[in-house]
């Protein structure tokens, strides 16, 4: 497993955890939309990561299925539920294809996905493939601001775009409006509700580090020589700009669930 991805799973399972408490509010929010508890029902969840949105719903005893293609993501998460495996299934496959049968769980999550597959109606069509009659598809999304995320995000895309190299951004909130035209065209109706917001201390260490891991999809399309000749310049700026790294400032998080019924 090469050593880049490792590191990158780590440092997602850092700086995108949620609290304790705002985990067991998606847990239950979760719940509610599928309308059955953790015994009665088996869950699949497409691009699962570490798990943070996994973890609690186990501890509800749901049966989860927990399907991803980067073997890194799944090792971090195979050691989080080591104590329960007897309930978790991973899965080391691509969302576009999903080794399940027809109509075989009761529920779908999605968190953060649909933005890294240009293909995604392929996704789509196979999440919607496997989910039994009743069932119902459970996307769900984060959104976070600070004006100091907000600096220093636009230094870095002055640098990258001075090296010539585009930065395209909005894509996922565009590519979520495209997942609810589609599912509204099959005749489905998503329901959607901001289930928690929050508040969280950062440090600018930390900010720069979600740039320097390439965290956000938006990093990811920059190459890698442009990204290493960058980022030593981005941190040179914001020692400069902010004096103390280690500072503190105050992130406004949110998150959101959408939930589509199949007939
Ligand atoms: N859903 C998790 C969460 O919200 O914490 C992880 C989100 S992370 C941004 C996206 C995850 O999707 C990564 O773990 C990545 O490996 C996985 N992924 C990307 N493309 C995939 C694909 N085609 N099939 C399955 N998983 C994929």
């Amino acid at each position: 497993m090469p050593k880049a991805s490792v590191r990158m799973a780590y440092a997602y399972d850092r700086l995108r955890a949620y609290p304790p408490e705002v985990a067991g509010r998606i847990a239950t929010a979760i719940g509610n939309a599928l309308g059955m508890r953790g015994e009665e029902a088996v869950l699949l969840e497409l691009g699962v990561g570490t798990g943070r949105i996994a973890l609690p719903l186990i501890a509800r005893g749901y049966r989860y299925l927990a399907l991803d293609k980067d073997p890194a993501m799944l090792e971090v998460f195979r050691q989080k539920v080591a104590g329960v495996m007897r309930k978790v299934r991973l899965i080391e496959a691509d969302a576009r294809a999903i080794p399940l049968p027809d109509e075989s769980v009761h529920g779908v999550i999605v968190v953060h996905l649909w933005h890294l597959l240009p293909d995604w109606p392929k996704a789509l069509a196979e999440a919607l493939r496997v989910l039994k009659p009743g069932g119902v598809l459970l996307e769900g999304w984060d959104e976070m601001e600070a004006e100091e995320e907000r600096l220093i995000q636009e230094r870095w895309r002055s640098l990258v775009e001075a090296e010539g190299v585009g930065v395209v951004r909005g894509l996922h909130r565009k590519r979520l409006e495209e997942v609810e035209e589609a599912l509204k065209r099959l005749g489905l109706r998503p329901k959607t509700k901001q289930v928690v917001q929050w508040r969280e201390e950062r440090t600018l260490r930390q900010a720069l580090e979600a740039l320097e891991e390439r965290l956000y999809s938006f990093t990811q399309l920059v190459p890698e020589e442009v990204h290493e000749r960058i980022m030593p310049g981005l941190w040179a700026w914001a020692q400069g700009e902010f004096g103390d790294l280690d500072r503190s400032f105050t992130l406004e998080r949110s998150f959101t669930l959408r939930a589509t019924r199949m007939a």
